[in-house]
């Protein structure tokens, strides 16, 4: 038996007019996260740490933002394809973690919702996905509410 682990990271910028999308979900916000996509924060992080515990190259690589077949794209779409493709070196996820860091909206009274919605597609049980969240003390830019970053470290087995 083989384990391998990754880390994901992502940030995007937000502004008004955009709407956010967090963990699949789309969340009630005056701020919304600009990007390519649909700007999921959360899901490219875990994208990111699925393909490094897979020793795969970046998100930006399979999915380059100057595609126009991924402008505005679901990223649920995106983490399917990227199960697709650690599934193809016989891959399979034991646990994700992750931390979403952002001042507004409150993000616990989802996290429930967000499990449900990406347990399934990553294909474990919504007891192996852990979602935390935490406000950057109103430091740096994600405190300005400027941005909104998250981490994810993924567990792969084989
Ligand atoms: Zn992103």
């Amino acid at each position: 038996m083989k384990l391998r682990v990754g880390l994901g990271y992502d940030v995007h910028q937000l502004a008004e007019g955009y709407p956010l999308y967090v963990g699949g979900i789309l969340l009630e916000s005056i701020k919304g996260a600009v990007g390519h996509s649909d700007a999921d924060v959360l899901l490219h992080a875990i994208c990111d740490a699925l393909l490094g515990a897979a020793g795969k190259k970046d998100i930006g690589f399979y999915f380059p933002n100057t595609a126009q077949e991924f402008k505005n794209i679901d990223s649920k779409i995106l983490l399917s394809k990227v199960v697709e493709i650690i599934e193809q070196d016989g891959w399979k996820i034991n646990n994700v973690d992750s931390t979403l860091i952002l001042e507004t909206p409150k993000i616990n009274p989802h996290i429930d919702t967000m499990k449900a919605v990406l347990a399934p597609i990553l294909k474990i049980d919504s007891s192996e996905l852990s979602i935390k969240a935490t406000t950057s003390e109103k430091l740096g830019f994600v405190g300005e509410e400027r941005g909104i970053q998250a981490h994810a470290v993924a567990l792969l087995i084989r």
